[in-house]
């Protein structure tokens, strides 16, 4: 690999200050609790290096010069992106996928991709310079799909805005790399150290040595970015979006870092460090006790098993699983295959992924949901295979979505079911559909289920005997209710509280107005739980729960006492909803269970669950 034209790392700017000779005043600062745990170290301010102006007037005389220059720094990008990957063997596992896929996704967009097309475009017939150009096409991207997710799901603004942090970091290597402005690197951090940044960018985490840096801390930035995201994943105890942060430290100044409260302490007084000291070797204790746990079973107390799978959304996180201790994936969200692509995977094509997910689980069973592809989210490869989602929908939560959107357009959901079935060899599987309403929906995927089946075994493809089992979300009110009828003819049910409790309480997950009435724990979303629960145990049905309160180890002793034995979450909550319901007897869950349900309001809910979380 060339190197040479690179341009050399600089040791980030440091602020400095004039000694001073009292010890100056302790400094309590409070940002986005990101990733857990206490860390007390000296200081090193990281002070952004600026990007070079672009003027928005430039007009290039010589395209052909702009389109060379681009391609040179797009080369030295590429060049610099290896060079990135390469170091990766440093990092704990952890952040070598995290950060090894988000590298991929760089070195991706700098190929050619509808980013380097609309740059081209913009020197060639907009006559704009290098810079313009990239700088226009990159804020156009990401402004799209902030758009597009404007008013969608929680999740699909947080991933938005992630998508949106990518077109801009590569758009400012790219600058970077046209203005030769030089890079930041870490490489010289002294062991121990607390960095404290303006901003952290997803490639600087990249250049993060964890056993140097004991803890981050920053002015911006949100715990949903990428940044954020490796940085839980290389574990480092970190602070995010503490206002005036940069302005209060100074190189070289005591820090405390309280990841799991989101304070930071400049200049801590002796007693605020020693309350420190005992953080960090309490939060050492609880990572080595949580890492002892994976061998264990989820057993509780008084003998009876539960199983704790976990969620997944990307094939990154497989080895998460295996180090998570989890026993099979519960919620395989599909709806990875269709995004950020132009065409959708063939049959051939998602079999093969599906294969890979399911043999690494190495016998423990994969819960594939068919793409639950909701009315407001956009995907080019769906609406290219003629899924119109109708996005006039005035209310798209209640518009085309899921399994009804698959059956009317069901050459989507006909491929979907050949792929997994052709994977079923690989190992056990089972089938959902997401957001089901009605009977109806279900007999109708079932027998184009069975069709598929048959038209593979014409083939001569191998199937099993029986065929993995279908079975579904139970997400809207309507499926709660009429459990009964719906555990009569799906194999197994999974209850999906993120959409139960919107539906049921009207209020939309991703809004910020009404996140305050979004409550999974409101009595009206409990009793549906109960009613799914015995409806599918009366039934003999396997029941399990995938919404986000399958994480909560407060919750699941309450889910427990309702009946519910198996759970499906993030694969990092596992230790810890593991280690809570080993220390829980069914008896406890049981009583707890008949208290809650004699609630008439969240309050009382949540009081009551406190409380049995806190022994009292
Ligand atoms: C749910 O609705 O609870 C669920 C698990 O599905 P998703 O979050 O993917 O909508
Ligand atoms: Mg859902």
């Amino acid at each position: 690999m060339k190197t040479t034209d690179r341009p050399e790392p600089v040791p980030p700017r440091r602020r400095r200050r004039p000694a001073r000779s009292a010890a100056p005043p302790e400094i309590r600062l409070m940002g986005d609790a990101t990733v857990g745990g206490v860390a007390i170290g000296p200081a090193m301010l990281v002070l952004e290096s600026p990007t070079p102006d672009i003027d928005p007037t430039a007009r290039a005389d010589d395209p052909d010069h702009e389109r060379a220059r681009l391609a040179e720094a797009i080369e030295r990008s590429v060049r610099q992106i290896e060079r990135l990957r390469d170091r990766l063997a440093i990092l704990p596992e952890d952040g070598q996928i995290e950060i090894g896929s988000l590298l991929e996704v760089y070195r991706r967009m700098l190929g050619p991709s509808r980013l380097q097309r609309g740059i081209h475009d913009r020197i060639t017939r907009g006559g704009r310079t290098a810079e313009l150009a990239v700088r226009e096409e990159t804020e156009s991207l990401a402004q799209a799909l902030l758009r597009d997710a404007a008013g969608a799901g929680g999740e699909d603004t947080a991933t938005a805005q992630r998508r949106a942090g990518e077109f801009r970091e590569i758009g400012q290597r790219l600058l970077r790399n046209l203005g030769r402005a030089p890079f930041r690197s870490f490489s010289a951090v002294p062991a121990g150290t607390v960095l404290v940044a303006e901003q952290l960018r997803p490639a600087d985490a990249a250049l993060i040595d964890p056993s140097r840096i004991v803890a981050v801390a920053t002015e911006e930035g949100g715990s949903t970015g990428h940044t954020a995201i490796m940085l839980r994943a290389l574990g480092i105890p970190t602070v995010l979006a503490a206002h005036r942060l940069t302005a209060s430290a100074r190189d070289g100044a005591t820090m405390v870092v309280d990841g799991t409260t989101g304070q930071v302490v400049i200049d801590p007084t002796e007693d605020t460090l020693a309350v420190a000291r005992r953080g960090v070797a309490e939060h050492a204790r609880e990572r080595q006790a949580l890492g002892r746990l994976r061998r264990l079973p989820a057993r509780l107390s008084s003998g009876e098993k539960l199983q704790l799978q976990a969620n997944l959304e990307l094939p990154a996180e497989l080895p998460l699983i295996a180090q998570s201790g989890a026993s099979g994936i519960g919620l395989l969200r599909t709806e990875f295959l269709f995004m950020n692509a132009m065409t959708m995977p063939d049959e051939d094509r998602q079999a093969a992924i599906y294969a890979e997910i399911i043999g690494t689980m190495a016998g423990d069973s994969t819960t594939i949901r068919v793409v639950d592809w909701g009315g407001e989210k956009h995907s080019d490869a769906l609406e290219r295979a003629g899924l119109n989602q109708e996005g006039d929908t005035i209310n798209p939560a209640l518009g085309m979505r899921g399994l009804r959107l698959l059956l009317r357009y069901p050459t989507v959901l006909e491929t979907q079911f050949a792929a997994i079935l052709k994977a079923s060899v690989a190992g056990p599987v089972r089938v959902m559909l997401p957001m089901v309403t009605t009977v109806l929906e279900l007999r109708e995927a079932r027998d184009l289920y069975h069709r598929v089946a048959r038209r593979l075994r014409r083939k001569g493809v191998p199937l099993g005997d029986t065929l993995p089992p279908l079975g579904i979300m139970v997400e809207t009110p309507a499926a709660a209710i009429m459990g009964d009828a719906l555990a009569q003819e799906a194999e197994f049910l999974a209850i999906g509280t993120n959409d139960l409790t919107m539906y049921t309480l009207a209020v939309d997950r991703a809004s910020a107005d009404v996140a305050s009435l979004y409550h999974p724990l409101h009595p009206a979303v409990l009793r549906l739980i109960q009613a799914a629960t015995e409806a599918a145990l009366r039934q003999y049905r396997p029941i399990s729960l995938c919404g986000e309160i399958a994480g909560d180890p407060r919750v699941v002793p309450l889910l427990v006492g309702l009946g519910l034995r198996s759970f499906s979450m993030t694969a990092s909550a596992v230790p810890r909803v593991k280690r809570a319901v080993r220390a829980l007897s069914f008896e406890d869950c049981r009583r707890l269970a008949h208290r809650v349900m004699e609630a008439s309001d969240v309050v009382e809910v949540t009081r009551l669950i406190d409380d049995f979380a806190a022994g009292a």
